[in-house]
């Protein structure tokens, strides 16, 4: 097995990305093109190491150019390009530099042909679009007037593209990707990634259980993102074809699936109830739901499978009601074995093989609310109850609700095909 604090066998070259726009800092628009490039510079093989926002002033996008020029081994700037007095980021790549801009006639006569295919006058401020700092190399754009350029400074590249997202990603992919892999020989090297999902279990208590294979680094790189109830392990390595991917990631990924065995549910793209739907395909079973508090969250993420296993769900959010309707008493269902008998009748109302209840109340607790949850899972050899307890808003505790409701039945089905 090889050792995860190996070092990385190459060194990806660095890169800062630079948004610019007053307008982003204001929050008027949404940086998308950080995510963008980020994801395409990695796939690449280009290390993002920063990324910075900046205004249309001129000092203050100097001082980030400048910046960025030190620390990283190439600068993607986008925004900027455009017509007008404030799209400066010719003139500062320029003094960044030390150049003058000089005026191309070929990047002139592409800029009046886009003109002239849409039918308009090319008013005379888009001039300005056909200057680049001398000794550019320049990127024409098909798809906007804003031409690109690169521009070296002390041996480092200066990549500057438009903001306008659809013109940055055509770009991007045709060109500049291109371009960054014959300029640092990145032709066969690649981050590839592996992610193992989690659910049921906190994000401490994984970071307890696999920490130590965790760290900045290393190759693979092993790191953890918390969102909706799931806990993604991303397992990144850095390298030079598909084979050696799965000989590095391949191992660390075994170790993880030792320590946290069946708390894992899937991997990249799997979703909970996929991996349900098919354990379900594979014993041939059939299902039915009913929720409280849960709003139904949990059968709708099957019924957005169109599966024909499911095939009944209901909500019922008064539990007094589901106690007298459904049991035959009473008094509210509550508890673990009341939420059993709930999904045994779930089940058998639905002439399913299997039933899940997914049952709790709210209760306010300050600010926020708390739920005491009960999920079962009753059927065909199968026999599960699990109950929580969680603090928070509204749609918090029902999206958890319902993914711990769903676990709980994934579980459930595990145990019975061991048995
Ligand atoms: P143009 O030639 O259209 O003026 P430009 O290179 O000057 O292009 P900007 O004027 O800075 O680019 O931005 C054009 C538009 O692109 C903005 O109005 C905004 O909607 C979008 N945009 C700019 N930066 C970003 C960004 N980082 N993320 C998403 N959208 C952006």
């Amino acid at each position: 097995m090889p050792n995860p604090t190996e070092k990385i066998p190459f060194k990806s070259p660095t890169c800062e990305i630079i948004t610019i726009g007053t307008e982003l800092l204001l929050g008027q628009v949404v940086d998308t093109n950080t995510t963008y490039l980020a994801i395409e510079l990695g796939r690449a093989g280009i290390s993002v190491c920063f990324r910075t926002a900046v205004s249309d002033l001129p000092d203050e996008m100097r001082q980030v150019i400048d910046i960025a020029v030190k620390r990283c081994d190439l600068v993607i700037t986008t925004g900027g390009l455009g017509p007008t007095r404030d799209d400066l980021t010719r003139e500062i790549v320029a003094r960044v530099a030390g150049v003058d801009l000089e005026f191309r006639q070929d990047l002139m006569d592409q800029i009046e042909q886009i003109f002239q295919r849409f039918g308009y006058y090319m008013p005379e401020n888009n001039r300005r679009q056909a200057f680049v700092p001398a000794g550019s190399q320049a990127i024409p754009n098909p798809v906007g007037t804003a031409p690109a350029f690169i521009r070296e400074v002390h041996g480092k590249p200066i990549i500057c593209l438009p903001g306008v997202p659809r013109e940055l990603k055509y770009l991007l992919t045709r060109e500049v990707i291109p371009w960054l892999k014959q300029r640092f020989h990145l032709t066969d090297h690649r981050i590839t990634y592996r992610v193992l999902k989690t659910v049921g279990i906190g994000e401490s208590k994984v970071d307890y259980l696999i920490g130590d294979l965790m760290g900045h680094g290393k190759n693979p790189e092993v790191g953890l993102l918390a969102s909706q109830g799931e806990i993604k392990i991303r397992i990144a390595a850095k390298v030079k074809d598909m084979k050696s991917a799965d000989e590095l990631i391949g191992p660390i990924e075994q170790e993880i699936r030792s320590r946290l065995g069946k708390r894992i549910f899937g991997k990249d793209e799997d979703t909970l109830e996929q991996v349900i739907d098919s354990m379900l395909a594979e014993n041939g079973l059939t299902l039915a739901i009913m929720e409280s508090f849960t709003a139904g969250l949990a059968a709708q993420r099957l019924h957005c499978l169109l599966t024909p296993r499911l095939l009944e769900s209901a909500v019922m959010p008064d539990e007094k009601r589901l106690g007298r309707k459904w049991l035959g008493r009473e008094n509210a269902v509550q508890g673990s074995s009341a939420a059993r008998n709930v999904a045994q009748k779930t089940g058998s109302i639905a002439q399913a093989d299997i039933g899940l209840a997914i049952l709790g109340v709210f209760h306010k607790k300050g600010e926020d609310f708390k739920v005491i949850g009960h999920a079962a899972a009753a059927g065909k050899g199968i026999e599960k109850t699990f109950t929580w307890e969680m603090g928070g808003d509204i749609s918090t505790l029902q999206l958890r609700g319902a993914l711990i409701g769903l676990n709980t039945l994934r579980l459930a089905l595990i145990e019975a095909s061991n048995d």
